[in-house]
């Protein structure tokens, strides 16, 4: 199961303000710093849920690259 991550800097796109949940191999994540682990997780639907557990007021957002089936921005 690969370890995703989420991206703690926001993105601006489609006028909503938003954070990126990424897979550890993720040549987009490479260059994000500010990140914190969300665990292992079967597919990017089950990382979704827990930062939005920990983050309930953020709007979360799977990569457009790495996550294609969670990104809805
Ligand atoms: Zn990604």
């Amino acid at each position: 199961m690969p370890v995703y991550y989420l991206n703690l800097t926001p993105k601006y796109e489609e006028g909503i303000i938003h954070y990126e949940v990424h897979e550890d191999n993720c040549t987009w994540l490479s260059g994000v710093k500010d990140r914190e682990k969300l665990g292992n997780f079967r597919d990017c639907h089950g990382a979704i849920k827990e930062a939005q557990r920990r983050y309930s007021d953020w709007r979360i957002d799977g990569c457009k690259h790495c996550s294609p089936e969670c990104h809805s921005l």
